[in-house]
This record gives structure tokens, sequence and C-alpha cells, in this order.
């Protein structure tokens, strides 16, 4: 029979599928032999039993039972023992840290008996009467969902009555009229009493915690956070500390290093006489860490050393949760820290150097997109003219511009306009979330480094500055004030620093990053800063282990230079068609219009030398790599005038419409497809309009010969796009070698070109290997693949039901963002296998968006692709996970 609890000193840090995050790292603490109180873990599996069948498992009871007598042993009380009660809390903890995702209820234990006991155990009521109010309040939030502002104004109330802003100068008779307050509120809200039973409130709170896995924010954080749906969550049940029981005792958050810069030292927070989450919830403004040496230098000796022993296990940086009681030290949570970007860098170099990791591990602590987080620009460091309004905590870097809203629905409702909106609150709590992910930036006035602003904004990688304590947020008169008394209202833009703190009215110009510049070459690594050369290193490390090369998608000079200076070993993919645009639409229109042979050709020789010229830049910039030309591939009409307004244009104009509009028109509607996607494109355009392809591959053949005679090194790849039978390439191919062969003649100049194809067809990889006989390389057009695989339209699908598609789980991230390993990836494992076997040595690349997908990057490599191609932008990222993914 399955297990479904384990007591602390049962677990370990592997089992996070099974425990959580949470229960697996008490268990390794408690092990450890650090001060954990104790307790136990429900597991995973018994969540998702629950979550499935409405019920717990057989045999659950049973064994919470035998695990809470062994805990009423073990601390010599029973739960809610009315004289001296036993209280526990009951945490949820999932395999994923979601901070703040999901509920936690303390103090369970507590009833009007109980708290008596409570109180003459610690010779203190109004530390009791504060922990029942707590213990109603969360009970009433979590378990019985009720709107958590109805308790908040209580207590508000009972300040105001006090005549004070601070919750510490609360007294017991004000705490004890809460309890009755709130139990008030429970009765009214609930529909019934608050339970006095303490198995009860157990009970009920491991439900709400099972729950809590399905809450709209959690779902919604995990589909941000790419999260597995199914996963369930444990419930961890352990004995209470109190850091509320007076001003020797506390409770606070500590990272071993700072998660935002990733220096070495000491960071965390730190609030006297409280419990939980008042920490992170700034309702009190913390001390920084470093003043516990003041405070209590034991105990903040104790947990310098717990720190270090964490940091020399987990061989990590990481972030722990603990409370003082009465000058005793209490590790209630510790786990491999988040941290922004620069941090994972300038950490993962740190260890290398300690010694602690070596360097294939330290490329697997950081990733693609941290690295392109870096490359974000900033803002220039001179400002001139612009207001600093105040400067805040740095809490996760970035440089932000945007209109100020205060609510989390005016941040979506704006950005939905495409917007750019910075979120100004108080403090953040998890319904702000869709807000935070839908703003540039957050700014708070409240709560330290490790506030749920700071935490969630720098899991999602987006600009925070918190605890701005100088600016006086009030969300309901829309209005923020500066010290200097400059109030800024909804739709004024600010810019905030995320990596200074800075706040400032007004836009504030941005630059290029430093990262940026190294990789450009106007920086070098030892010129730069440690993150340049944490960056510098870790970069040279995944190009050593790369078994894949990183092309780029460019189809001009200033592209192509780009992306060699950032790594690029040639263009995967560069398209023809953008080479038509402009000034040029004209002569493509012509030679639509041209009505007999003579008058295309003469068409097709205005356009040959502009692409020539276009060809000899790309491969002087790209000189000694080789270059992927494909030939043109949209359907021609979306070259002409727009079907309506040239119909309105030629109808206005009547009998004097221009007869160039006049055949325009008639051509437009010649031309009009119902499925333009599926239509009159790729290949099929090579094989309709005699002399298109052939102009094409004559430019690239002169402007090879010519770079060659240059003294240049071309390496063209032509390649035909929306092959399906091997045939339709064989008969592009044999015309575009008799072409190649008389420039060849003509020029004097022989320059190999390799002649392949796409792949983005079905019928294309199920047919690989006949194609290979005919190709010589093959580039997966992952994005035409996909749409053919899934039938899905790229260009309206999105819009129209993915976002229903993900809330279902159907995928959990976009087959378009993510190549689809299943479908889409099966197709190009057949095709690889089956091109590779007719053709050994067979060339094999990708060039769609997934190019410079992490993820996809890694299935590229397992597959056995030669290279993948993505925007210049990209390169350093698939470069650097190329690396990842081989080691
Ligand atoms: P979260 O995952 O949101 O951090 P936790 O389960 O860690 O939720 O608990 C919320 C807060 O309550 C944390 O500050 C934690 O340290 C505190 N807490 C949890 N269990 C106990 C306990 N047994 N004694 C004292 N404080 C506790
Ligand atoms: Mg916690
Ligand atoms: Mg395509």
């Amino acid at each position: 029979m399955a297990k479904f609890v384990y007591d602390f000193t049962e677990g370990n840090k592997d089992l996070k599928d099974l425990l959580g995050g949470k229960g697996a790292n008490l268990a390794e603490m408690t092990n450890l032999g650090l001060p954990v109180p104790p307790g136990f873990t429900i597991t995973t599996e018994a969540c998702r039993h629950y979550l499935e069948h409405g019920g717990f498992p057989d045999g659950l009871e049973d064994e919470v039972d035998r695990h809470l007598a062994e805990l009423e042993r073990t601390m010599g009380k029973r739960l809610g023992q009315s004289d001296d009660p036993l209280l526990v809390s009951v945490r949820s903890g999932a395999k994923f840290s979601m901070p703040g995702m999901m509920e936690t209820v303390l103090n369970v234990g507590l009833n009007d008996e109980s708290v008596h006991g409570l109180a003459a155990q610690a010779g203190d009521e109004r530390f009791a009467w504060d922990s029942y109010r707590r213990l109603v309040q969360m009970f009433g939030g979590t378990v019985l969902g009720i709107d958590g502002e109805l308790f908040e104004d209580a207590v508000e109330d009972a300040k105001k009555a006090r005549g004070t802003k601070d919750d510490v100068d609360l007294t017991a008779e004000d705490f004890k009229d809460l309890v009755e307050r709130f139990k008030g509120i429970v009765r009214e809200q609930a529909g019934r009493e608050f339970p006095t039973d303490p198995r009860e409130q157990m009970d009920l709170a491991v439900r709400a915690v099972f729950d809590s896995w399905n809450a709209d924010r959690a779902i919604l954080y995990r589909r941000q956070e790419r999260i597995p749906v199914d996963l369930g969550t444990a419930v961890n049940i352990c004995s209470m500390v109190f850091g509320n029981l007076g001003m020797d005792s506390g409770t606070g958050v500590a990272f071993t290093r700072d998660p935002a810069s990733g220096q070495q030292g000491i960071y965390g927070d730190y609030l006297q006489n409280a419990q939980g989450e008042d920490v992170v919830a700034g309702i009190r403004n913390t001390v920084p860490l470093t003043e516990l040496e003041r405070l209590d230098r034991t105990s903040y000796d104790q947990l310098l050393q717990i720190m270090e022993k964490l940091e020399n296990h987990y061989l990590d940086m990481c972030d722990i949760e603990f409370t003082i009681e009465r000058g005793k030290l209490w590790m209630l949570q510790t786990r491999v820290g988040k941290r922004t970007a620069a941090a994972a860098f300038r950490i993962a170099c740190q260890l290398l150097d300690q010694g602690l990791i070596d360097a294939d591990e330290a490329a697997r602590r950081v990733k693609g997109d941290q690295l392109a987080q870096l490359m974000f620009p900033r803002f220039t460091s001179t400002i001139d003219g612009i207001t600093k309004l105040t400067r805040g905590m740095n809490a996760s870097p970035g440089a932000a511009v945007g209109k100020v809203v205060f609510t989390s629905e005016r941040a979506v409702e704006l950005a939905e306009r495409g917007e750019d909106v910075i979120l100004v609150r108080r403090e953040t709590n998890p319904d702000d979330l869709a807000g935070m992910m839908a703003a540039q930036g957050v700014l708070t006035s409240r709560g330290g480094k490790t506030s749920h602003a700071a935490v969630v904004a720098r899991g999602m990688g987006k600009t925070c500055v918190c605890g701005a304590e100088e600016l006086d947020v009030d969300v309901k008169a829309g209005r923020v004030t500066a010290p200097d008394g400059t109030t800024v209202t909804e739709g004024d833009v600010i810019s905030i620093d995320g990596s200074s703190g800075d706040v400032f009215l007004g836009e504030v110009p941005v630059e290029d990053s430093p990262v940026v510049r190294y990789f450009e070459g106007g920086l070098t690594a030892a010129d730069g800063d440690d993150l340049v050369k944490a960056v510098d290193r870790l970069m040279r490390h995944a190009d050593e282990r790369a078994a894949l090369a990183v092309r780029a998608n460019a189809d001009n000079p200033e592209d192509s230079a780009r992306a060699r200076r950032f790594g690029a070993r040639g263009i995967g993919l560069c398209r023809t068609e953008h080479m038509f645009l402009g000034d040029r639409r004209r002569l493509v229109e012509t030679l639509i219009l041209a009505e007999d042979d003579a008058g295309r050709r003469a068409a097709l020789d205005d356009l040959e030398p502009l692409q020539r010229s276009d060809f000899e830049g790309i491969f002087e910039a790209m000189d000694g790599q080789p270059v992927t030309i494909r030939l043109i591939d949209p359907p021609l009409h979306e070259f002409l005038p727009d079907l309506t307004e040239l119909s309105v244009k030629v109808a206005l104009a009547g009998d004097g419409a221009d007869p160039r509009d006049r055949s325009l028109l008639e051509a437009v509607n010649r031309l009009h497809e119902q499925n333009p996607m599926l239509g009159l494109r790729g290949v099929r355009l090579g094989l309709v309009i005699p002399g298109l392809f052939g102009m094409q591959v004559r430019a690239i053949a002169e402007a090879a010969a010519a770079r060659r005679a240059a003294g240049g090194d071309p390496r063209p790849e032509i390649m035909i796009p929306l092959v399906g039978a091997v045939q339709e390439l064989e008969a592009v191919r044999d015309e575009a070698r008799e072409i190649l062969a008389a420039v060849a003649a003509e020029t004097g100049v022989d320059v190999p070109a390799l002649i392949g194809t796409m792949i983005e067809l079905p019928r294309a990889a199920l047919t690989a290997g006949q194609i290979a006989e005919a190709a010589e390389f093959f580039s997966f057009g992952t994005n035409d693949l996909t749409q053919t695989t899934w039938g899905f339209s790229r260009d309206d699908v999105e819009a129209a039901f993915f976002s229903r598609y993900l809330e279902l789980g159907i995928f959990g991230v976009s087959p378009f963002e993510t190549l689809d390993r299943d479908g889409v990836g099966r197709l190009v494992r057949i095709a690889a296998q089956e091109g590779r076997r007719a053709r050994p040595g067979l060339k094999l690349g990708i060039c769609g968006e997934h190019g410079g997908d992490p993820d996809s990057v890694h299935f590229c490599h397992e597959v056995g692709l030669d290279y993948v191609s993505c925007s210049p932008f990209r390169v350093p990222v698939a470069r650097l996970e190329a690396g990842r993914a081989a080691i």
C-alpha cells in the first residue's frame, strides 16, 4: 500500500516530486541536524488522488493519525490540548516553488479553551490572543474563502480606536475583541461557526491546501512559469514556533548571496515580534538582516553558520525562512533561491571559483532566457533634465518606462491596447499577478527585497523597484506623491530602474546593455565588470561543448554582420522576398502583369542586378561561412495592392482610371486565393512562373562569382521552399544546375553551391528518403511544419483560441513558440533519419522561430541536427543552449 505520510526525519531533498520542495527540504534540514520544528508531510500523491476523486485516499486518515500521535509524543502535548496546546501550521508546498500562490494556515489547534492554556504557558495574554485571531483570520480566508479585506478592515478599525498605526500597539484586549469580531465575520460570510475542534481545523486546512492547487492565481502562475498542471501539492504539518512572543522574538527571510546582483554578503529582512507572512506582506517595515547582529548576536551567528552549511550542502545560493522564539533560532524553510539573470551568471562563476562546482555544472546553472534578459537595454547613465522622484530598492533589474496604473485590472486593460504601463501599488499580493504580467515594471512603496512584488517580479524577469517608502501611494485617489510634492496620476509616464532602484518622472532614454556591447565587440571581457566576465567565461565553455552550430536568419548585410559578431556561423535563412519590397514592388508588379515571355524576361532582367548586389553584400559580410538563400516563397499577390483599396480607387476614378490600375485589379482578382498559405507559393511559384527562380539562381551565382573574383570566399546554399514531392525539387534543381554551369562558363569562375530544400510539409518529412536523393541539405521550416501538422493557421489561431487551449492544458505552451516534440518533432526525427539513410552526411538544420527557443534547441541537439538558425539577437542565447544541451 502506498505511503502517504512522511515524517520530516524520513524524507530528503531528492523527494521533491513526492514531498514538494518545502517538505523535501524541511526533511533535508532535519537530517542535517538543523533546528527544524518537528512535523510531517502528506504527499503530492495524496493530493492528486484528492483532486481526482474529491476525497482522501484510503488509509490516509489512519496514517495522519499515527504521525500526529507520534508528533504529540515528541512534543509532549496534544494538538489543541486545553492547558498546553500543541499548535501546528498546515503548509502547502509543491514540487516547484510558487511563492504566495497557495495557502498556509498557522496556529491550528487554538480555540476558546486552548487560547488560555497558551497564554498561561507563555505567560503572555496578548501573544495568545494575537495568535488566535491570526488563526481565525487565516482559516477564514484560506479554508472558508472569505474576503481577506473584511478581516483587515477590522484590524484597521481596532488600530484607529487605539490611535495607532502599528499592530505592535494593540493589546490583549484588542485581540480578544478581534477574535469575537472575526468569528462574527465567519458566521456571516460562511454561514457556519468557526470550528473549535483542533483535529477538524487541521483536516479542513489540509483539504484547503489541496484545493488551493486549483486556485485561479495558482493556475495563472503555473501557465506563466510553465509548471505542469497535474503535479498537485504536498501538505506540511509543522509544529509551531512563535516569532510573536515579544521583542526577543521575530521572523525573517535570508539569502546566502544577493539574489539581485549575486554579490556575496548578508542579505535578508527581519521583523521583531512578528509571525509568518508579516515579513513579506509589508505590514510593518522590516529591518535589514545585518541589524539582527545587534538585536540577537547568538542567533545571528548561528544563522550565518547555518547559511554557510546550507550553501556547502546544496552547492548553490539558498533562501531561508527562519523564526526566533525568545532567543532560540528555528529554521522553517530553505530552497535553492530564485535569482535574477545577472545573479545567476555571477553566482555560477563564484561557485566555480570556489571549487564547489565544475564548468559544466556552472553552465547548467544559467539559462538562455536569462542571457536574453541581460541583453535588454538599460537607461543611459547621464540623464539631464529628468526629475528623479525617489530611490527604492533594486528588486529586479531592467529599465522600464510606461504609464502609471494603480490596479491590476487597469494594467491589463491598457496593455491589451498596446500601451506600456508601470503597475504602482503600496504592496502587491497574489491577486495582482495578471497586472504584474501585463506591466513593463512594478513599483511598490512598501516591502523589502523579499516582498511578494520582488519575488514574483524576479521570477518573471520583470523590472521591479520595491519599498520606495518616500512615495505616498494612494490607490483609491489614483495618485502618488513624491517627497518634493510632485504628484503623479494615472497615465503619467514614469521610468523605473530595477538595477539601481531609481524612479524618474517622464521617459528616460535607454542604451545597450554591457553584455550586448561585449557581444558586439565594443567591450572586451577584460574591460567589462564581473558580469561581463562571467558571461564571457560561460559562453566560451558552451561553445566548446556545443555539437550544434548556430546560424542566423538574416537578409541584409547589416544583420549578417551583426549576427557574425554575435557568433553566428553562417546564415541559415536568407529570405529573398524582403528584397522585392519597397521601390522594387513596381518591378514585381510589372512581372506579374507581363503578358508574354518578352515582357516577363524584361521585368526579370530589371530585377536581377538588384538581387545580385543584395547577395554580394551578404556574401561579403558572411565571407567563408555558409549562406542559405531561400528562393521566393510567399504568394505573389502579397506584392500587389490590397483588393478593396484598389477596387475603390478604380471605381472612384471611373472612366479616367489609370490603365495600369485596371490591369492590376484584374491581376489581383485573378491571383486571389481562398487559402493563400496553401496556395500558389514556394516551389509552386518556381514551376508556374517561368524564369523567376532562374533569375534568382543567376543572381546568386553571379554574386558569388564576383565575390570570388574579388578574393572572397562565398559559400552559397540554394534552398527550395515548400517542397512536398521529390519531383518538384528535381525540376527546379535541374534548371538551377544548368544556370550555375552557364554562369561558371561565362565568368570563368566556378563557385560550388549546394542545392537543398526546406522540409516544412508533412509529406516532405514522410518521403524524406526520396527527397534526400535530390537534396544536398534539409532545413526544417518548423513554422510551416507546425501549421501544416496541426492544421493551425499561424496568423489566426493564436488570437482566436490559444488562450483557451492553454487554459484547458491542451498544451502548456504554444507549439509555435516551443517545438511540439510528440507531433512535429516526430516528423523531424523521421525526416532526419530517412534523409541521412538515403544520403549519409546530409546536412540538417532548422530555420523556424524555434531555432532560438531554448527547449527547441535541446530537441535539435537530441535529433542530431547540424545547426539551428535564429534571429541575430537570439544567436548568443542559442549558442549557450547548444552548449548546455551537449553537457
Ligand atoms: P509560503 O510557501 O507562502 O512561504 P509557508 O508555508 O512557508 O508559505 O508559510 C507562510 C509563513 O508562515 C512563512 O513565513 C513561514 O515561515 C511561516 N510559518 C510556517 N510554518 C510555521 C511554523 N510552524 N512556525 C512558525 N512560522 C511558520
Ligand atoms: Mg515560505
Ligand atoms: Mg515556410
